[in-house]
């Protein structure tokens, strides 16, 4: 059910402790972790500690926990010193969505290009 653990979620067991990550920050609503296979200098995924398959979904039912994901995001950015950055929210498996637990990348310290392709 939305909002509740999925036995089968890789992000939801990184969420519990169940699978490792290299975690940078923590708040009582998300969990941000280095990506396992990063695209840039920094690569940091920001998920909320509930599970929703997508941004949308869980903007729609929790618009604070959201609101933080972009808050966090901020935070990595300014821990890695970044002046640029990108937040990226692949939705769909057509956008290259793999995972279906909610997650921004923070990309940063590299030249991005846009639009990205
Ligand atoms: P998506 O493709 O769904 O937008 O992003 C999923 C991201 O999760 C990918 O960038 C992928 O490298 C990352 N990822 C997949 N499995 C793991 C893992 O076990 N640990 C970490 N830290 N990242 C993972
Ligand atoms: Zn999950």
């Amino acid at each position: 059910m939305a909002g509740e653990p999925e036995d089968d979620c890789l992000f939801c067991k990184i969420v519990a402790g169940q699978v490792p990550a290299t975690v940078v920050r923590e708040t009582d609503t998300t969990v941000a972790f280095r990506d396992i296979n990063p695209q840039a200098p920094t690569h940091v995924l920001v998920i909320p500690k509930v599970h929703y398959a997508n941004a949308a979904e869980l903007a729609a039912a929790e618009p604070a926990v959201a609101a933080g994901i972009l808050r966090e995001a901020q935070a990595v950015a300014d821990e890695d010193k970044l002046e640029s950055y990108r937040i990226v929210f692949n939705t769909g498996g057509g956008a290259g969505q793999t995972v279906w637990h909610a997650h921004a990348h923070v990309l940063g310290g590299r030249g991005l290009q846009w639009p990205p392709g």
